[in-house]
């Protein structure tokens, strides 16, 4: 795969993708085929895999002149594994993401882990034919004995790959698969979205857990929590655990509101024996909040976490509306001296740009507020220095007057 000249910089720094534009001369390849990329002096650049059906036509999987072969599998994985090993890996039902594709350097492959169960995505043609190179190496590094496939995703179109999901070593799957956060959930991983479960907040959650606790200590009426897009009540449990605290848990799913009932009630909290007490409402997330305004509904903390609104870049300006609309009706809710946890999973919009939409929805609440802390995926989620799109959740935690 010869480079225009002058086109190999980018590659040169490291970033994982080529576009069909750098390409001068294309040999031998075939769709889902390892190539060698070069300069137009014929010098090494990199080698990847290489895809005509895709907008993005080689990712490089090495910028090193080595083999990709069984070896390179084992030591790539271990690497991804080490960064995980101190902070995660270590206790039973432990929950994490392990291989984060071009963030680990493996483009178009993600691994989680939920307890004894590995869960693998494989996102492009090349990919999806080392399967077997890859559950072998993946049992070797971590003793996997149960691996299942959730390649069950749009992406995949794009490459000219049909869905796929299954068994793939070990069994068989349960309902169910319980993991470990300081709360506890159950993790529907043959069903339920993404590989199961919304790991990249973790650390998120863990925040909001702590800021809850500090709340507590000063205040003596029972505190008011709306999740907004609560999936399986990630958020929700996590604040619950100090008590006395009425959470109002809204998702359009009915199957993740189920799966929220059920972790409220693993955790104890089916009965309102601590002061605990939980709402679980089927409904649109944006006209809910309408709802609370009419209504003068108040809160002391609320998260919205809302679903991908821009898909890509030409959707960026109605995903800024929708963005704006639920900011500005949070914060018309938020408590005096409340405040809100709020995000974008949207990579198509910046970082700089989620922080304009949410200063214009402040700016037309009337409200006043401050930025605690900046938010983003959590750290079994790295983003490479060198591919900055891998940085997709952005979010700001404020405290709002
Ligand atoms: N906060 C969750 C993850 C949220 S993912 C956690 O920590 O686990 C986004 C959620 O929004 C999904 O559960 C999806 O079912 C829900 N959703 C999508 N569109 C919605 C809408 N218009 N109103 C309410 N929920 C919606």
């Amino acid at each position: 795969m010869r480079i225009k000249r002058g086109r190999e910089k980018p590659i040169r720094n490291q970033h994982p993708w080529i576009y069909s534009g750098a390409i001068s001369q294309a040999e031998n390849a075939g769709d889902g085929e390892l190539v060698t990329v070069v300069d137009h002096k014929d010098r090494f650049l990199a080698r990847g895999y290489w895809n005509s059906q895709s907008q993005i036509q080689v990712r490089v999987m090495t910028w090193r002149d080595e083999a990709i072969d069984a070896d390179w599998w084992r030591k790539t994985l271990s690497r991804a594994l080490s960064l995980r090993e101190t902070q995660f890996v270590n206790f039973e039902n432990a929950a994490c993401r392990l291989v984060n594709a071009e963030s680990d350097f493996i483009p178009g492959l993600i691994i989680d882990r939920y307890g004894d169960w590995y869960v693998l995505q494989a996102l492009t043609r090349y990919i999806d034919s080392q399967k077997g190179a890859i559950i072998a190496a993946l049992a070797d590094v971590t003793g996997a004995q149960n691996i299942y496939e959730r390649s069950d995703v749009e992406a995949r179109k794009l490459e000219g790959l049909q869905p796929a999901a299954g068994l793939l070593r070990g069994g068989p799957l349960p309902d169910v698969v319980e993991i470990d956060e300081g709360a506890r959930y159950l993790v529907d991983i043959k069903n339920g979205q993404k590989t199961g479960f919304y790991l990249d907040q973790r650390d998120n959650r863990r925040l909001l857990r702590e800021l809850m606790h500090q709340r507590r200590q000063n205040a003596h009426d029972k505190l008011r929590l709306l999740n907004l897009f609560c999936y399986s009540g990630g958020f929700a449990l996590a604040a619950v655990h100090f008590g006395a605290l009425h959470s109002v848990n809204v998702d359009a799913s009915r199957r993740a509101l189920e799966m929220a009932e059920r972790n409220f009630a693993l955790n104890g909290y089916d009965e309102a024996a601590h002061g605990e007490s939980a709402e679980f409402i089927l409904a649109d997330a944006f006209n809910y909040l309408h709802y609370c305004v009419r209504e003068k509904v108040s809160f002391d903390f609320i998260v919205l976490d809302p679903p991908k609104l821009a898909q890509r870049k030409t959707e960026i300006q109605p995903a800024a509306r929708g963005y704006k609309d639920l900011n500005l009706n949070a914060f018309k809710l938020v408590e005096h001296g409340g405040y809100l946890m709020t995000f974008s999973c949207s990579g198509a919009i910046s970082r700089d740009l989620f922080r304009k939409i949410v200063f214009g929805a402040l700016a037309d609440s009337g409200r006043q507020a401050q930025v605690v802390r900046e938010l983003s995926a959590s750290a079994d989620h790295p983003v490479a220095l060198t591919f900055p799109e891998g940085d997709y959740l952005t979010g700001l935690l404020l405290r709002v007057f």
